[in-house]
């Protein structure tokens, strides 16, 4: 099963507008001149989404994206910001379920499942990212944890045609450590069996779930060549041109 990949950078809290055009002034004639057919997805401070998606206006290789976004319509819930408007500015996909958000802003497996539907509804995609702790892992539950992220997070979202499935070990995220490219692969083919067992094998076969984790241009052709590997979401290797290009060289 042939799944194009796509390896998106998660520049966190990082790249103002300025800093984000200087970044593209270096990224787009490096994928200009680039032959892959890698979907490349760059998401950003949701104040610098603008400015990269007018610089990226009719450039149909790098599509942006937001890192967040409320599970809420509209109305009084101070400090959002929603599907709707996200998409007005040119947002294409959201990341929902990462790490950070789970441990530091306590965002629970119902209200991620919320954004994803939301982020749907919209016609956006979401980027789906799930991922065990090294207590977890260490302790026998990786599987039990990615089942339980898996099945609550996708609960009622009858298709994954939209969907982006993003594996990323909690212990290796910002790091320096990387899983191997075996852990990865491994992890992988048992998360892709979660969706064939919640879906059917046609979607599970064709759902695509990147590898995020420290992923540097030194370890991403190995991490990139395995089955079930289908790309990376980088956080720290994204936030300079050249190793994030470094990346999409071995995609
Ligand atoms: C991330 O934040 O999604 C991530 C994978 O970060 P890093 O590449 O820095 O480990």
């Amino acid at each position: 099963m042939s799944r194009n990949l796509i390896v998106a950078a998660n520049w966190k809290l990082n790249k103002g507008p300025a800093e984000a055009e200087a970044f593209l002034d270096t990224f787009i004639p490096k994928v200009d001149a680039f032959a892959g057919s890698a979907d490349i997805v760059i998401a950003a401070p949701f104040v610098t989404i603008p400015a990269l998606a007018a610089k990226l206006a009719g450039n149909n290789r790098i599509a942006v994206a937001a890192q967040n976004c409320s599970e809420q319509e509209s109305g009084a819930f101070t400090g959002e910001i929603s599907t709707a408007m996200l998409k007005e500015v040119g947002a294409q996909y959201i990341i929902t379920g990462h790490s950070e958000r789970r441990s530091i802003y306590g965002e629970s497996d119902a209200l991620i499942n919320a954004k994803n539907k939301k982020i749907l509804a919209e016609g956006l995609k979401p980027i789906f990212c799930i991922g065990e702790t090294l207590e977890e892992r260490e302790g026998g539950q990786l599987e039990s944890v990615l089942r339980t992220q898996i099945t609550e997070g996708l609960k009622d979202i009858d298709s994954l045609e939209d969907v982006v499935v993003a594996y990323e070990p909690v212990w290796a995220i910002g790091t320096g450590v990387t899983a191997t490219a075996e852990q990865a692969q491994d992890t992988q083919k048992f998360v892709r069996s979660v969706i064939a067992e919640l879906y059917d094998q046609a979607t599970a076969d064709a759902v695509r779930i990147q590898y995020g984790g420290s992923v540097k241009p030194g370890n991403a052709g190995e991490l990139l060549g395995q089955e079930d590997i289908d790309g990376a979401l980088v956080g720290g290797a994204a936030l300079e041109a050249d190793s994030f290009f470094g990346i999409l060289e071995n995609s």
